[in-house]
């Protein structure tokens, strides 16, 4: 058997960071097996159709690096990938389940359907469309061969709704929760097929799994209520012999385990819940994406693989192709993850400072560029060498770094307090003119030769020089190695901070 798993997103606005896991997990699945990753946009329902939701899910999962085998750009065995173009495929099982007698056309009204809900809550009953009260209501089942004629010629419109077996438990085995039975007694006679003729999702979905060849089913735990009926429905078609598995996938859940984590979590907590930024086409409104937050492809995946997923022991740190050989479904949890935004910061420091001088050297010249400033690349890659290790996302070299590039606008206060004494500044001022009387490259080591030198001279310990000198070359109070921060501004710049804060800081 060759394992082919789906991601089924419906495209009706911005995948949810969720939604990526869940494709994650797919994928990682199917590469274990050697397997197919497909990709399936199920968008039969064109009233929440977003525009532009379809190329952000593809683009989330190019980000990620987990392209599909087969999908809607891919192409593949079993084309088309949109259900919205496979629209006359679903009639043809609708017809089948008719026939079957495991499917039957309703009538009602939208004021009847309301009706319906309201007597039985009023006669304290389940207030569904299901065996119980299918026979009051106005369906093929209820009315007589020669009324379901009439209102069919007659143009009347219908839907096709499956008929749930009275009293039958319905097993599933899920690889997840393991075995879930649900009584039939509970389910509703859903539809199937709408007036419009387009199918809902769970016939699309089921006939597609089913005609795509998929063997396993892995989804979001929303999606477990849904299963029994999809079951029934492998059953009525004749497909259980091939019935794909299930898995049912934990939910995420926000920081304080309150609650599923959804879009208002992000608002809430401040953290973002979709891989990229998202413009509402309605309101405008954009909500923050991990891509643009300067969370790494690399990074973001490992994070999301261990919500809900356990490797067995303490190991952390995965890349895409270790997840792939040490993930099981038997280790997905099945208690809800809870969503640690913290731990995601911490993933993406580890792969920050694992990332090539010269690749991070990219991001920097972007911010230079879009600050007005040049920079050559060499500069720029010793900048992000220095400060990889102490940032946790590419922007921050920029936003804390900018004295690489500008003489510092102002001096922490703080720092100036404590640190600048007048013995410090005069010791600095010595210094810069020792500075000047060499024309050798600057380097970490000669300016530290003679950094000593000086202060042997003035008798006075470098703890009460080094910080003055921070000040005067950052404006703060921390950095990188100082002696190689002073390598990359260049003698000139260093002699001319250093006499700029001698200045401005002597009224202290
Ligand atoms: N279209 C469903 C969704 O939007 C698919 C659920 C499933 O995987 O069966 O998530």
């Amino acid at each position: 058997m060759t394992v082919r798993v789906r991601f089924a997103p419906s495209p009706t606005g911005p995948l949810h960071i969720g939604g990526v896991r869940t494709a994650l997990y797919n994928y990682l699945f199917a590469k274990q097996h050697q397997g197919a990753f497909i990709l399936r946009i199920e968008d039969t329902d064109q009233t929440r159709f977003v525009p532009g939701a379809e190329e952000y899910i593809r683009e989330a999962l190019a980000w990620c690096g987990i392209p599909p085998d087969e999908g809607v750009e891919q192409g593949g065995e079993y084309t088309p990938y949109r259900q919205s173009e496979r629209k006359d495929i679903y009639q043809q099982y609708a017809q089948q389940l008719l026939d079957g007698g495991f499917a039957y056309y309703a009538f009602d009204t939208s004021d009847e359907l309301n009706e319906m809900r309201e007597r039985l809550q009023a006669e304290g009953k389940n207030p569904q469309y299901d065996a119980a009260s299918r026979m009051t209501m106005k369906n093929s089942l209820s009315l007589s061969e020669e009324e379901i004629k009439e209102h069919i010629n007659s143009g009347v419109p219908y839907v096709i709704r499956v008929r749930t077996p009275e009293d039958e438990d319905i097993q599933l085995a899920d690889l997840v929760r393991g075995n879930v039975t649900v009584h039939s007694s509970t389910l509703d006679d859903k539809v199937l097929l709408k007036s419009d003729g387009l199918p809902t999702y769970h016939l699309a979905n089921v006939v597609d799994d089913h005609l795509m060849k998929i063997t396993h089913v892995i989804r979001g735990e929303e999606w477990l209520p849904s299963a029994p009926l999809h079951v029934l429905l492998y059953h009525y078609l004749g497909w259980e012999e091939n019935m794909p598995e299930f898995a049912h996938l934990p939910l995420l859940m926000n920081p304080d385990g309150k609650g599923k984590l959804s879009k208002r979590s992000g608002d809430r907590f401040g953290f973002p819940v979709y891989p990229f930024d998202w413009e509402n086409p309605q309101s405008d409104e954009v909500s923050p994406g991990f891509r643009e937050g300067g969370y790494l492809p690399e990074a973001t995946v490992n994070f999301l693989a261990l919500l809900g997923w356990h490797p067995g022991d303490d190991e952390e740190l995965f890349s895409l192709e270790e997840l792939v050989t040490a993930f099981s479904l038997e280790r997905v949890n099945k208690a809800g993850a809870k969503f640690d935004i913290e731990k995601a910061k911490w993933f993406n420091q580890q792969y920050l400072k694992e990332m090539s001088d010269a690749a991070l050297a990219e991001h920097l010249l972007k911010d230079l560029s879009d600050n007005g400033l040049e920079s050559n690349q060499e500069k720029a890659e010793q900048v992000c060498g220095l400060m990889k290790e102490r940032v946790t996302f590419p922007q921050e070299i920029w936003s804390t770094a900018q004295y690489f590039y500008q003489p510092p606008k102002q001096y922490d206060e703080k720092m100036v307090r404590k640190k600048w004494k007048p013995e410090a500044s005069d010791a600095l001022l010595a210094y810069a003119e020792a500075l000047e009387g060499s024309e050798e490259k600057l380097s970490a080591e000669n300016a530290k030769q003679q950094l000593q030198q000086v202060l042997e001279d003035r008798q006075i310990g470098l703890g009460k020089v080094m910080p003055a000198l921070r000040l005067a070359l950052t404006g703060q109070g921390g950095g990188p190695d100082l002696m190689s921060t002073m390598e990359v501004l260049g003698r000139q710049e260093v002699i001319s901070r250093i006499r700029q804060a001698v200045m401005s800081l002597a009224v202290n």
